[in-house]
This record gives structure tokens, sequence and C-alpha cells, in this order.
């Protein structure tokens, strides 16, 4: 017998460098229960970055026009770009029964708090700061200036964490992993994410 559980949103955020994308793209290839949501940005492409599958790069003027078509579940401003998330993606895929998995500040964390959609909230948090600027600098993909800026967006992000359901420190990557995995599968058996289980176990009609 199968019950009907609801899907819900996993909400990842962390500190610029502070390895979420790495546990994001762990967690998907654990899991074809859940799917990602790819953002919309104004940043440009980064590297290897490519549209559709890192993010929907678009102009200053896409992404305000699809503010005022209301085509954001939530969206933020962050150092000097807009990134927001497609509410119709979510919608979809949470009617297909999957988890959505987020990588978002914490500006849009707070905002989904807001809807009825369930969600659950997890702050990945480097071992340091110091850790956390060594990062940026090896990954080689910002200017000094820029490393300074999300370094001092950083210290503002981890006063955020009591808005936070659960807290996982990256020191080990296996490790935060497992804790992500575990997180979801805890709150995959919430009693608030089933239907009615009661009703369902008592009308098994093979008995
Ligand atoms: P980056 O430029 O390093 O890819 O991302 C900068 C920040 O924007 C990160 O903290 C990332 O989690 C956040 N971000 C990415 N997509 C979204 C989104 O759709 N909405 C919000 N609010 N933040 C996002």
């Amino acid at each position: 017998m199968t019950y009907q559980r609801n899907p819900f949103l996993i909400i990842l955020s962390a500190p610029s460098g502070g390895g979420k994308s790495t546990i994001l793209r762990e967690v998907l290839n654990k899991s074809d229960k859940i799917e990602y949501s790819v953002s919309y940005t104004t940043r440009k492409p980064r590297g290897t970055e490519e549209t559709g599958v890192h993010y929907n790069f678009v102009t200053e003027e896409e992404f305000k026009q699809r503010i005022s078509n209301c085509d954001f579940l939530e969206y933020a401003q962050f150092s000097d770009n807009y990134y927001g998330t497609s509410i119709s993606y979510i919608r979809s895929r949470l009617m297909e029964g999957k988890h959505v998995i987020m990588d978002i500040e914490v500006q849009g964390a707070a905002q989904i708090s807001l809807t009825e959609i369930p969600y659950v909230k997890i702050f990945i948090l480097p071992p340091s700061l110091e850790v956390l600027r060594e990062r940026l600098v090896n990954r080689q993909t910002d200017t000094a200036e820029e490393i300074d800026k999300r370094l001092m967006i950083a210290r503002y992000e981890i006063t955020q964490i009591p808005c936070y359901d659960y807290l996982v420190i990256n020191d080990d990557l296996d490790k935060a992993v497992d804790d992500v995995m575990a997180i979801i599968s805890a709150e995959e058996n919430r009693v608030d994410r089933y239907g009615q289980p009661q009703q369902e176990f008592l009308q098994d009609k093979d008995l």
C-alpha cells in the first residue's frame, strides 16, 4: 500500500562560496524524486555556466517585465544583480509529486515563508569566515572587489540563521550531503506531509 505524501520545497541557503552548489548536485544525483529549480538572473554567466542549466540568464529589462507579470514566487537583489524563482516551474513540479530544491539567498527564502507552499529551509555554513574567503579566492571567478562584497553580504546572511529549520556545517562534503539527505527523509515522514494516512490505512479494501 502506498500513501499519498505531499511534496515540498527544499530551500538551501549559504553564503556565496559556502559549497551549496556541490551539495545540491550530490543530492540531485542521489534522488529521482527531487527537481532543481533553475533561477532567473541578470548576472552575466561565469566560466562554463549555460543558460537553462545553471541559470536562465536574462536582461534587466526582461527580469523587470517578469516581475510585473508576477512570474516569480520570490526574487531578490544580490550584489547588484536580480535573482528570482519561476512560480510556474515550481507549481508544475509539485503537481507532478516532485520535491523542488532551490539554491536561494536569505531575502528570497524569507519571502517563501510567507506563501502557502510547504517547505523546509536548510542553512549551509562553511566552517569559518577564513575558509569562506579561501573558497571564494580559489574558485577564481570573482574579482577582489566582488569577493569583498560577497564576504560583507555573508556576514549579514549568517545573522539570518535563526529563520531556518536546520543548520548543516559544511566542513566535510560527504557528511554535509548525508545530513541534507537525512533532513529530507525526516521531513518526508512528518505527519503533516501525508494526506489522510489513517483513512487510507483503514480503507484498505484487500482485507
Ligand atoms: P551566484 O551569483 O553566486 O550564482 O548567486 C548569488 C546568490 O544568489 C546566492 O546566494 C544564490 O543562492 C542566490 N540565488 C540564486 N538563485 C536565486 C533565486 O532564484 N532567488 C534568490 N532570492 N536568490 C537566488
